[in-house]
């Protein structure tokens, strides 16, 4: 375990990337495109290490541990493009400025902070330093506690490839956290719950330090009538059961319109018997839940009337069948907070209107998802609510197009990454304006007396 003890207290680590970015070398184009080149292949060298380590931690089929390469895809469209995100753009001037020019030009931070979540243990914690690094910074990176084997794997990865003075992984929990909170660094990334994400933003306020949060929330999936109801049940499964739910963008729960909810609820149990089988317990597809303390807290989830499919357990193997509620209602307590886990309550609506008001009267959710063919309805639901971000006819799949920024809005987050927003997330804007000498005005300058009449 690479603990703060090896690497050295935080401040020491913050002094030496300090130092280091102070030299100018992470300035360089060239510097940070040969970094980056190495990331990948040190990504590369270690793809089985990275899944059977989600394996490990999440009991993840093989598959979806895939997922967390997802990173190779991005990196590789980062390093086409990041020079040209580099690059001063330049900004026209009023004719009562001329002559003279003006420009934008993007600078690194210094030394960012980035702590990630356990339930996409690689990738949320990778996929920001690629934005950190290609802009320019040094990173510091806390990855959780709660995924240990990938932990391990990223801090052996991280500093086996990089300086400590550029790029350090320190593994630990809470204290760890707060004891890295506690510096002033340029920039704090933190992808995780509501909750914590207030404790992170506190601590950020101390020292002033701006924050990207990338957290969590309902995000609701619309069901109109105006669908293919095979295909609809497919993603929606999809969605919602990869890595056992704990998805940050899983769709929450589903508003299904009344007309077309029994015909949808029999392609949803078709749909999980064809991917997971009879028994979904001795399927290969299924992850696990990550520990007791969330095992728990689903399985209270359950207790109640409302199963119309699964609701199996078992707490040796953090098992939970994929689970649908049926008849449930907005103010049941499964609708308080989000599921994070393999559980799907069915809700109805009539008249879209009172969905979408039922929806704005929550915190604004990571995702909205919405299927339907008719363009009138899914121009109405987008002008109406407010989410992260939203899907039309699918889930979870706009988490991975790179020109699409990723991130909340109000209680679902602060600010957003990936690709081009990943550069600007961890840049600095700097305007600048440059005058000549030979050219002087003297209506500005006092004595003003008889030149009001300029403006
Ligand atoms: P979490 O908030 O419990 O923990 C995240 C990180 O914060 C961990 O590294 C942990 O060590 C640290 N931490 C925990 N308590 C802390 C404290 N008191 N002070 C300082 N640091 C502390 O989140 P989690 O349980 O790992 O992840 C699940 C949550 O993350 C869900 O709400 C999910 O929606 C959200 N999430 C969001 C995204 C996104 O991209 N928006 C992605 C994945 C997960």
């Amino acid at each position: 375990m690479t603990a703060l003890s090896s690497l050295g207290a935080p401040a020491e680590i913050l002094q030496q990337q300090r130092a280091f970015f102070a030299t100018g070398a992470t300035k360089s184009l060239t510097f940070r495109a040969e970094q980056l080149k190495r990331l990948k292949a040190a990504v590369l060298q270690r793809q089985t290490e990275i899944v059977a380590a989600t394996k490990a931690d999440l009991g993840r089929p093989e598959y979806e541990g895939y997922f967390e390469l997802g990173v190779l895809n991005e990196l590789t469209y980062i390093l086409k493009r990041f020079r040209r995100w580099a690059q001063p753009r330049r900004v026209g001037l009023p004719l009562t400025q001329w002559p003279g020019s003006a420009w934008v030009q993007p600078e690194p931070l210094g030394t960012v902070l980035i702590i990630g979540p356990w339930n996409y243990p690689f990738q949320l914690l990778i996929s920001p330093l690629m934005g950190a690094m290609a802009a320019g910074n040094c990173a510091i990176l806390k990855p959780s506690e709660l995924a240990p084997a990938t932990s391990r794997v990223i801090a052996q990865l991280v500093n086996d490839t990089f300086e400590p003075h550029y790029i350090a992984a320190v593994e630990g929990g809470v204290e760890t956290a707060q004891a890295l909170l506690a510096q002033k660094v340029d920039h704090i990334f933190f992808t995780g719950g509501t909750r914590v994400g207030k404790i992170v933003m506190e601590a950020a306020a101390k020292q002033l330090t701006p924050v990207t949060l990338e957290l969590g929330g309902k995000s609701p999936c619309i069901v109109d009538q105006d669908v293919d109801i095979g295909v609809t049940a497919k993603r929606i499964i999809w969605g919602k059961y990869v890595n056992a739910g704990q998805t940050c963008i899983a769709p929450d729960y589903l508003l299904v319109h009344e007309a077309i909810k029994p015909a949808l609820m029999t392609a949803l149990q078709q749909t999980l018997r064809t991917f997971f089988g009879e028994d979904p317990a001795a399927s290969p597809d299924l992850a696990r839940i990550v520990n007791d303390r969330q095992f728990d807290r689903l399985t209270r989830l359950l207790a109640g009337d409302a199963i119309a499919i699964g609701g199996d357990t078992d707490r040796d193997t953090r098992y939970i069948a994929p689970t649908i509620l049926d008849n449930v209602s907005w103010d049941a307590a499964i609708m308080q907070d989000e599921i994070f886990g393999p559980i799907l309550p069915v809700l109805t609506f009539q008249d879209i209107e009172t969905a979408i008001s039922q929806i704005n009267a929550r915190p604004k959710p990571l995702a909205l998802y919405l299927f339907t063919r008719n363009q009138a309805l899914q121009d109405h639901v987008l002008a109406n609510t407010s989410s992260g971000g939203a899907c039309l006819n699918d889930v979870f799949l706009q988490v991975a197009i790179w020109g699409l920024p990723f991130g909340g809005v109000g209680d679902s987050g602060i600010g957003a990454y990936h690709g081009k927003a990943s550069f600007e997330t961890f840049s600095h804007q700097k305007s600048v304006l440059k005058k000549p000498f030979w050219f002087d005005l003297a209506w500005r300058y006092a004595p003003y007396a008889g030149k009001l009449n300029v403006f």
